[in-house]
C-alpha cells in the first residue's frame, strides 16, 4: 500500500479491549496509514458506573486514560485521552437514580471537575461535554445547557478545547457565544458527528463520502472522525477504524491535498496545540 506521507487523525472514536476488539482495532487503523488518535472514554453506564458520586467516575477516566498509553506504543504517532461526561447521562441519572434535573447537574459538573484534573495533569488532552441529541424536558434541557457552560468555563481556565455531543446541527453560532463569554475560543468547541459544514465550533466531520467532499470543499478547518464505539452487540452503528485512513487516501486522490493538512495539521494544532507532524516518529 502506497504511504500517505502525511499524519492522519482520527478525532472521535471509543474503545474496548474488555469486550470490543481493543488494540486490534489501533493496528488496523495504523495499518492503513492512520496515526493519531483522540480517544473518548466510554459512556460510564456501560462500564457499570451507576453512581451519583462524581468520584465514581474516576475508574473511567484511570481505564481511557490506559487504553490511550496502549494505543501510543502501538502507533507511529500517538493517542490522547478526551475525557468527560456523554450527554446522556442527565437522562440515566433523572430516570433511574431519581435525582431532579439540577442534582444530575451537579453530579455531572462534578464529573467535568475530575475530568478537567487529567487535562491540568497533562494526562488528558480535553473535555467532552454537550447535550441530548433527543428530545427532553425543558428543565433537563436548562440543565445540560448549564453542564456544557461549566465545560467551557473550565475549558477556558485549563485553556483546554472541548469537544460535544448535540443535536444534528449545521449552526451551532448560540453555543459557540457561551463559550466566547466564558473565556473558551469558539474554534477551540468541537461538535463531534458534525456534518460537512457548521456555523460557530469546529467540526470533527463524520467520515462519510458526501460530508467529508463538502468540508474539504468549504476551505474551512474541519477534523475528521468515525465514532467507532468498539460494541460487539453494535456492529455497523457508526464507521469503522480504517475509515479516516481511508477518505484521505481518497481526497488525496482526488487532489484535496489542502484539505488533508488541514483536517489532520492545522486543525488539530488549531484546536489543540498539538503538532501530529513533530509527534511522527
Ligand atoms: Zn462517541
Amino acid at each position: 500500500m502506497d504511504e500517505l506521507e502525511t499524519p492522519v487523525l482520527d478525532n472521535h472514536l471509543h474503545l474496548d479491549p474488555v469486550n470490543g476488539r481493543g488494540m486490534d482495532a489501533v493496528d488496523e487503523f495504523a495499518r492503513l496509514g492512520g496515526t493519531h488518535l483522540m480517544i473518548v472514554n466510554q459512556p460510564s453506564w456501560k462500564l457499570g458506573i451507576e453512581s451519583t458520586d462524581p468520584e465514581a467516575f474516576r475508574p473511567v477516566f484511570e481505564t481511557t486514560c490506559e487504553i490511550a498509553a496502549d494505543a501510543s506504543d502501538r502507533l507511529p504517532g500517538r493517542a490522547w485521552p478526551i475525557l468527560g461526561a456523554h450527554p446522556g447521562l442527565i437522562s440515566r441519572l433523572v430516570e433511574d437514580r431519581d435525582c431532579s434535573p439540577t442534582e444530575a447537574r451537579d453530579c455531572m459538573r462534578g464529573v467535568l471537575d475530575i475530568a478537567a484534573e487529567y487535562v491540568s495533569k497533562g494526562r488528558a488532552l480535553g473535555l467532552k461535554s454537550g447535550r441530548p441529541h433527543y428530545d427532553v424536558s425543558e428543565a433537563v434541557w436548562d440543565a445540560s445547557n448549564e453542564v456544557m457552560k461549566h465545560a467551557f468555563s473550565l475549558g477556558a481556565e485549563i485553556d483546554c478545547a472541548v469537544q460535544l455531543h448535540t443535536e444534528a446541527s449545521v449552526d451551532l453560532t448560540e453555543i459557540a457565544v457561551w463559550a466566547a463569554d466564558r473565556g473558551l475560543e469558539r474554534h477551540k468547541v468541537v461538535k463531534h458527528y458534525a456534518g460537512g459544514r457548521l456555523a460557530g465550533p469546529t467540526p470533527s466531520v463524520m467520515s462519510n463520502k458526501d460530508w467529508i467532499e463538502t468540508a474539504a470543499q468549504s476551505g474551512e478547518p474541519f477534523l475528521m472522525e468515525t465514532d467507532f464505539i468498539d460494541d460487539p452487540d453494535r456492529p455497523g452503528a457508526v464507521l469503522g477504524p480504517k475509515t479516516v485512513p481511508r477518505r484521505v487516501r481518497w481526497l488525496s486522490e482526488q487532489g484535496y491535498d489542502d484539505a488533508i493538512a488541514r483536517a489532520h495539521v492545522e486543525t488539530p494544532e488549531r484546536v489543540y496545540g498539538v503538532d501530529t507532524e513533530s509527534t511522527l516518529l
